[in-house]
C-alpha cells in the first residue's frame, strides 16, 4: 500500500514537472462613449485642455492589474470640433486617459466609425498608433485590413487572434479606400479560417449588433454566435445595445459569449444605460511533451456604475469599490437611487440568465509589489506626455513596496499600480469636485 502511495507520488511529481502552466487575465469592456457633457466635464477652462483622468481613476486599478486590457471604442478621434451625439468626434485627451489607464486593445468597428467620413476613421487610427493603442475592425484601406485582420496579439507566450465586426454605420457612407468590417457571416467564416492558421491559443470575435436597450440577445445575435463558435471561436464580446445582457461560459466546450457589456462610459442617464460589465477572463496554457493546450479557467463579471456627481463630473465606479461605502463616494438622493437600481436590474438579469458566469462582488486583499520588468509604464507616460501637451503625468517611483491592497481578484502575476493617490491611502479616495 505504502509503495504503491509512493509510486504514485512519484508519478505526480514527475507530471508536474513536465508541464508547463502559463495564465493570462484579460478584461473586456463595453462602449466607451463621449457625449456632449462629458466633453463639458473633461473641459478645464483656466488651462484651456481636456482631462479625463479624473473619470477613470477608480477603474484604473482594474484595467492595470490585467495582462490585456480591451475596449470597444464607439467614437472617433476625428480632431476639433468636438461633438457628442449623433457624430462623436471626442478630444484626443481620452485616448491619452485610456492609454493611461492601462487600455491595450480598443476594437472599432462600430455604427459610428464613419461620423466624421474618410478623415475621422483615419485620424482615429493614427492616433490608436501614435499611442501603441492595438486596433481592428476598421482600416485605411485594404493592405491595412490584411494586416491588422484577423490581428495577432501576442503576450505572456499566449497568441490571440482578433476580430471585429459591426451590423452597419448607421447608414453613412465608407469612404473608399476605408473599409470596416461588416457582420457577414460568409466573411467571418473566411476570416476564422485564417484565424486557425495563426496557431491561436484563443480566437476573440468581437460583434457589434443587436437591438439597442434591449436586455436579451435576440435571434440574430444567437444566430451569428452559432456561427461563430461552429467556426472556432473561444470567445465572443458584443456590444452596441448601451444595456447589459447576459453572458454565457460553456466550460465543456471552451467557449465564452457575452451578448453585451452596456455602456463602459457614456452619458447617458436613463435606467440600465448608466453604467455596464466589465468581464475577466483567465486562460490557462498547459504545455507537456506531446501537448499545449489553452482553456478558459475562470471568468466572472464585475458591475461598473458611471456616476454623474452634482456638479456634473463623471466617475467610471466599479461597484466593488462602491458596495458598502456608497456614502463615502455618492453625494444626493438621486445619486443613490440610480446607483442602487442599476445594481438591482443588473443582477437581477444576470442572476437569471448568465450561465456559468459569477458577479466580483468584493475586493480581496492582496499582496502585490512594484515590479519594473512587468511594465513599461514609465515609458508609456513619456509617450503620453511627448504626444500631448498635457501637463506632466503623475507616477510613482517603480520598486517601492506598497503593501496591501484591494484589487478585483486575487492575481498570481505581478500587478502594477500606479496611482499614487490610492498607494498612499490603501483605499479609493472619493471624487474630488474640480473647478
Ligand atoms: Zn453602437
Amino acid at each position: 500500500m505504502k509503495k504503491s502511495v509512493l509510486l504514485l507520488l512519484l508519478f505526480t511529481c514527475g507530471v508536474a514537472k513536465s508541464q508547463d502552466t502559463t495564465r493570462l487575465s484579460l478584461l473586456f469592456l463595453g462602449d466607451i462613449m463621449q457625449h456632449d457633457s462629458q466633453i463639458a466635464d473633461a473641459y478645464d477652462p483656466v488651462n484651456k485642455r481636456f482631462d479625463y483622468k479624473p473619470c477613470f481613476q477608480y477603474v484604473k486599478p482594474f484595467t492595470e492589474s490585467v495582462d490585456l486590457a480591451i475596449g470597444n471604442l464607439e467614437l472617433t478621434l476625428a480632431g476639433p470640433p468636438h461633438k457628442g451625439y449623433p457624430q462623436f468626434s471626442a478630444p484626443d485627451e481620452l485616448l491619452v486617459a485610456l492609454k493611461d489607464m492601462g487600455m491595450d486593445v480598443l476594437v472599432t468597428a462600430n455604427n459610428h466609425c464613419v461620423d466624421r467620413g474618410r478623415r475621422g476613421l483615419e485620424r482615429t487610427i493614427e492616433m490608436l498608433d501614435s499611442f501603441d493603442i492595438l486596433h481592428t475592425g476598421t482600416f485605411a484601406d485594404e493592405v491595412e485590413q490584411l494586416n491588422l485582420s484577423p490581428l495577432l496579439v501576442e503576450k505572456n507566450g499566449f497568441r490571440l487572434v482578433l476580430l471585429n465586426y459591426t451590423y452597419g454605420t448607421n447608414g453613412l457612407p465608407v469612404y473608399k479606400p476605408n473599409i470596416v468590417n461588416m457582420i457577414d457571416t460568409a466573411q467571418i467564416r473566411s476570416d476564422l479560417i485564417r484565424a486557425k492558421g495563426m496557431n491561436p491559443d484563443a480566437v476573440i470575435v468581437f460583434t457589434h449588433w443587436g437591438s439597442e436597450y434591449q436586455s436579451l440577445p435576440s435571434a440574430w445575435q444567437k444566430e451569428v454566435t452559432r456561427i461563430c463558435f461552429k467556426h472556432g471561436a473561444q470567445l465572443i464580446i458584443g456590444a452596441h445595445p448601451h444595456v447589459i445582457q447576459p453572458m454565457e461560459w460553456y466550460r465543456e466546450h471552451n467557449r465564452l459569449i457575452a451578448y453585451s457589456l452596456g455602456n463602459f462610459v457614456s452619458g447617458q442617464r436613463k435606467r440600465y444605460t448608466d453604467g455596464g460589465a466589465m468581464i475577466r477572463v483567465e486562460l490557462e496554457k498547459v504545455k507537456t511533451a506531446d501537448t499545449v493546450t489553452t482553456r478558459i479557467d475562470s471568468a466572472a463579471y464585475i458591475l461598473q456604475w458611471v456616476y454623474r456627481d452634482e456638479a456634473k463630473n463623471y466617475y467610471v465606479m466599479p461597484v466593488p469599490v462602491l458596495e458598502g461605502k456608497t456614502h463615502q463616494y455618492l453625494s444626493g438622493d438621486a445619486a443613490f437611487t440610480a446607483y442602487s437600481t442599476f445594481v438591482e436590474d443588473s443582477r437581477a438579469l444576470l442572476n437569471k440568465h448568465n450561465r456559468d458566469i459569477p458577479e466580483i462582488r468584493t475586493l480581496p486583499e492582496l499582496n502585490f509589489e512594484m515590479d519594473q520588468n512587468t511594465s513599461d509604464t514609465l515609458g508609456v507616460r513619456k509617450i503620453i506626455q511627448d504626444q500631448s501637451n498635457l501637463r506632466q503625468l503623475r507616477d510613482s517611483p517603480p520598486g517601492n513596496r506598497r503593501g496591501t491592497f484591494n484589487l478585483p481578484m486575487p492575481a498570481k502575476a505581478s500587478v502594477v499600480l500606479d496611482s499614487s493617490e490610492i498607494q498612499k491611502n490603501d483605499t479609493v479616495p472619493r471624487p474630488k469636485k474640480r473647478d
